[in-house]
């Protein structure tokens, strides 16, 4: 099926084109035309699936031409990079348009985003916590809002947003259309859902649980002791143009750069602690290929376009099995080739497995020729995470994942672009909009640790408890 059955205008199919997307992806089939009837749209779909031009294109459609009076479309993201990349594919998909796209989010100066609500913009694209921010100081106005987007709401739960994302859509004006992305819908974000959405289309994107053919996966089992000093000899023995490097935690990311810079290799690093400018810097150098390693955590590499690499390692077993598709979707694109490397100590074999079952393949295990298994330990240390080095033992969160049984892991098996439908969606009963609420709890601040760290008091969700944030 063309794009041009949707009906949309030629200017937007223009841009379309100009992106070189030749025919839509399930997702788009189903909620393009949803948006363009003014229907509410609840839909889980992972980043990936071609979710973005989802919802932009029949936005950019509804919306006609730029109007002076304030913003008519708000999207909201869980992160700052997230939000960049929507805002820069809202532009490019209104580049034959004269709308105006602005984005709000943390960790730069309020100025210009102070007026930006106020004037100026059709579509803003905004991170939680700093629009709250601007919101309580009544710095920005919703009332010309036509059109809210909650996107990855899956991840504004894990990192504690939800109750401010409640607050937000209790600002907005009652005749609203809400358009609500999540990659899952458990209980409490089903409970968001309806608390925002009226009389919803539901759609059903199936959880990716393939990876690209062109992919060579390959496991390396070490002992903990041994992990770094492995690392480093697969770096060393491998021909890579540009690999990632995945860790679990913040910290644990900051450490690898560092040892690995220490050995000589060009690297950034990619997580949620790092300023603006720092993230924006790490990212532009990894693509133009200034650095060849990018040591990342997921939260802050979910969601960007960062493709056409050629080896992905895992330093850290993924939190989730769905996170091991996404990172390892990262190489092999393209028909190119890539190779996932996964390192992984014997306490972490159950994870592994887990993998194995969600994919439903054996992934190789691998032995490192030349590497000496027996080898002292470089320095005595305790077993790593995530290449955190201490000099006393800590208790150690559980590497293995808690998974909640109904969490999609029994799902049938469906391809990178295939619509797995849920067979019958359960009526929604026509919720009340909320009303305003007078008063804010506490908000996390986007800004005070140069990240989209939760509040003190965060919730996460399911296996995530208790582990360290990412
Ligand atoms: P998203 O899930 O929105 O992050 O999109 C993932 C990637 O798919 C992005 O690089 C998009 O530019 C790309 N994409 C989106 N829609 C299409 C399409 N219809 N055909 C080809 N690529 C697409």
């Amino acid at each position: 099926m063309p794009f041009s059955k949707f009906g949309l205008y030629s200017s937007i199919l223009r841009a379309v084109e100009a992106k070189g997307y030749a025919e839509p992806t399930p997702v788009q089939v189903e909620t393009i035309p949803a948006v363009l009837a003014g229907r509410d749209v609840i839909a889980s779909a992972q980043t990936g699936t071609g979710k973005t031009a989802a919802f932009a294109l029949p936005i950019i459609n509804r919306l006609g031409p730029h109007r002076a009076g304030g913003a008519r479309v708000l999207v909201l993201e869980p992160t700052r990079e997230l939000a960049q990349q929507v805002a820069t594919a809202f532009r490019e998909f209104a580049q034959f348009t004269d709308l105006h796209v602005d984005l709000i989010q943390g960790g730069v100066g309020y100025g210009k985003q102070r007026s930006a609500l106020v004037d100026g913009a059709d579509i803003v694209v905004a991170t939680v916590g700093r629009l709250l921010e601007l919101i309580d100081d009544h710095a920005v106005k919703l009332d010309a809002l036509q059109v809210l987007v909650l996107d990855e709401v899956d991840r504004m739960l894990d990192m504690g947003f939800i109750d401010d994302v409640r607050a937000i859509i209790g600002r907005c004006p009652p005749k609203l259309q809400t358009l609500f992305f999540s990659a899952t819908i458990p209980g409490k974000i089903e409970e968001v859902a309806r608390f925002a959405v009226r009389d919803p289309i539901r759609i059903s994107i199936g959880r990716v649980r393939t990876v690209p053919e062109s992919v060579k996966h390959e496991l390396y089992p070490v002992s903990g002791a041994l992990k770094f000093p492995l690392l480093l000899a697969l770096l060393g023995k491998t021909d890579y143009r540009s690999v990632i490097i995945f860790c679990r935690t913040k910290e644990g990311a900051d450490g690898i750069v560092a040892r690995i810079k220490r050995a000589g290799h060009s690297a950034t690093v990619l997580h949620g602690d790092r300023s603006t400018g720092q993230r924006k810097a790490s990212l532009a150098g990894f693509k133009d290929g200034t650095y060849e390693i990018l040591v990342a955590t997921d939260i802050a590499a979910r969601g960007l376009d960062l493709s056409d690499v050629s080896h992905v390692i895992n330093y850290d077993i993924p939190m989730t099995p769905d996170d091991y598709v996404h990172r390892v979707g990262r190489t092999g694109r393209a028909e190119a080739k890539g190779d996932a490397f996964t390192l992984y100590t014997p306490r972490e074999t159950g994870a592994v497995q887990g993998i194995e079952r969600f994919i439903r393949a054996e992934i190789p295990k691998r032995r490192l020729e030349g590497f000496d298994y027996n080898a002292a330990p470089p320095r005595p240390e305790p077993e790593e995470e995530g290449g955190v080095l201490t000099t006393a033992p800590k208790p150690q969160p559980q590497h293995q994942p808690k998974r909640q049984p109904d969490e999609g892991w029994h799902e049938t098996t469906v391809g990178a672009w295939k619509t797995k439908k849920k067979p019958a969606a359960a009526p929604v009963p026509e919720q009340p909009r909320p009303q305003p609420r007078p008063k804010q709890k506490p908000k996390p601040k986007e800004t005070s640790r140069g990240g989209f760290l939760a509040p003190a008091k965060s919730k996460s969700f399911g296996h995530r408890k208790g582990g360290k944030r990412r």
